[in-house]
């Protein structure tokens, strides 16, 4: 069984205690290899890589740092077949979707930012006889916690901004798919990146605990669960660090009576099915105008049964894949169960499509719609994070918006009509970070992401997140003498 191991200081480093964890193919539910727990060995030698990585790389001219990072932005894009292979075995997601868009969009916003770097500056300002100006600093040792949904890429969206800025990181990627951010960190070093520069270090909540209360580490980027974000936010605060919060969501997809029903049937599938629905920003509660819905359904449950390839995620051809864990396909299967008990009405995901014969024992969950569903049950209120769509009916504007905005989260939400004042006039009023009209789910690297209410705190992506891995320094120059009453 091959084993990997944590990468500290620009190398693979042993652990002491000999402990792992193993790695299943969520397609086959086979052990695919092993990988060391990072112990206090480690966890110790990374944070002092990552002090003595931030000192050089901190004091290295902003052009050099560019040009460095963008060497990694050609490496990632050369190497993006071999590196999607990897996320499909891990993440169990269709290598049509990994070869696309996880390599595509990590290699984009580092390159965005490696780009943005050389522009970083402060300002100045004159008082009269004496002047201030501003330094734009970077923070030091950060640490980045990474979902199981996309691993390479939320690495790449945590290293891209943090490195670019002039900081260090730690990443530690979810135990259920580490190898992603491990051929990140090989490729930074090839490319000239000083050791200690960027760490990763595997293992489960322990690890993320041991980062989180760690007095050497400036901030916290986190990417997970609302809960897991509350406990880290808390643990956090013992030492004042800063944090970004990417959270779960529990998104409004609105269609309006004049939407183009074509358009919003694929936003519809866009936004519940794919990467298997395990996307924080899906439209999970897909509100339809009471006039159109008998022809959005329709359309949407033609096109969910004849479009949707669900298989062997490393076949070309499938377009959906296996849930993360056994674990997680039983909490989905769970809230469809809840659904059908709570009296919504199943109108497609009865029946499993067949399987090839090596993935009969994999996570898989077909798509599911509901209909005849309530704000108040269960699995409309609550983050399923797997394919479980819920149609829901309006009959005005206003009540949409309520509707829509009744939740404790607010991360996402799409608008779908031809009325263009209606559109601004509606997401206006949507309490959501991430909004989208007539489209759903894109984001590319200029455009910052993130969470209102419960689902995060800060931004990622887009030139807002060089304040989020920066920190201003105000120096004030007095140039006569000190006036004083001493
Ligand atoms: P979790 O919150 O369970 O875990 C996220 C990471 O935190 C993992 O690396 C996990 O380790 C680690 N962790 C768990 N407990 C702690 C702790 N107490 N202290 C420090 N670290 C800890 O999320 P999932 O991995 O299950 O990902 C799914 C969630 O992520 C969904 O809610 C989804 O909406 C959200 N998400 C949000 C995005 C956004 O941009 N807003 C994007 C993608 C996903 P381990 O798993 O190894 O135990």
């Amino acid at each position: 069984m091959q084993r990997h191991k944590n990468y500290v200081n620009g190398k693979y480093l042993d652990n002491r205690t000999k402990e792992c964890f193993a790695v299943i193919n969520p397609a086959t539910g086979k052990q695919i290899y092993e990988v060391e727990i990072a112990d206090d060995t480690v966890l110790n030698a990374a944070l002092e890589s990552a002090v003595k990585g931030f000192k050089a790389w901190s004091a290295m001219d902003t052009v050099n740092r560019s040009r460095i990072l963008m060497r990694a932005v050609s490496l990632l894009r050369d190497r993006n077949d071999d590196l999607a292979r990897i996320e499909v075995m891990d993440t169990g997601k269709p290598f049509q979707e990994a070869s696309t868009v996880d390599v595509v969009t990590g290699a984009d916003v580092i390159e965005f930012f490696a780009g943005a770097a050389p522009g970083i500056s402060g300002s100045q300002q004159d008082l009269g006889r004496d002047f201030y100006y501003t330094r734009r600093e970077p923070l030091g040792v950060c640490a980045g916690i990474g979902a199981w949904n996309y691993p390479l890429q939320i690495a790449c969206w945590k290293a891209g901004p943090a490195l670019a800025c002039g900081n260090s990181m730690i990443f530690k990627p979810s135990e259920e798919t580490p190898l992603g951010a491990l051929k990140l960190a090989e490729i930074f070093t090839q490319v000239g990146v000083p050791d200690g520069v960027f760490n990763v270090v595997q293992g489960a909540a322990t690890v993320g605990q041991w980062l989180t209360a760690c007095p050497g580490i400036e901030k916290i980027s986190f990417t997970g669960e609302v809960g897991t974000g509350k406990k880290i936010m808390a643990s956090a605060a013992s030492t004042l660090k800063d944090v970004t919060m990417e959270l779960g969501g529990k998104s409004p997809l609105i269609i309006f009576e004049d939407a183009d029903v074509d358009q919003a049937v694929s936003a519809a599938m866009l936004g519940n099915f794919y990467t298997q629905g395990e996307v924080c920003t899906n439209g999970t509660r897909v509100f339809v105008h009471t006039s159109i819905r008998e022809k959005f359904l329709e359309q949407l449950l033609a096109r969910t049964r004849a479009n949707i390839k669900m298989g062997d995620p490393m076949d070309p051809d499938t377009n959906f894949g296996a849930l993360i864990s056994s674990e997680h396909k039983k909490k989905v299967l769970s809230y469809i169960q809840s659904a059908k008990a709570e009296g919504a009405t199943q109108q497609c995901g009865h029946t499993m499509p067949t399987l090839p014969s090596q993935n009969q024992e994999g996570f898989f969950v077909p798509p599911t719609v509901f209909t005849d569903c309530t704000d108040q049950m269960t699995f409309v209120r609550e983050e399923v994070f797997g394919p479980v769509m819920a149609v829901l009916d309006f009959d005005t504007e206003a009540e949409v918006i309520q509707r829509a905005n009744a939740t404790p989260f607010g991360l996402a939400a799409g608008v779908f009509t031809r009325d263009i004042q209606r559109a601004h006039r509606v997401i206006h009023q949507l309490k959501a970070g991430i909004c989208w009209v007539n489209a759903y789910g894109a984001s590319p690297a200029q455009m910052p992401v993130g969470g209102y209410k419960q689902s995060g705190v800060g931004r990622e992506n887009g030139l807002e997140t060089i304040g989020y891995y920066t920190q201003v320094k105000s120096v004030y120059m007095g140039m006569g003498p000190l006036d004083s009453p001493f």
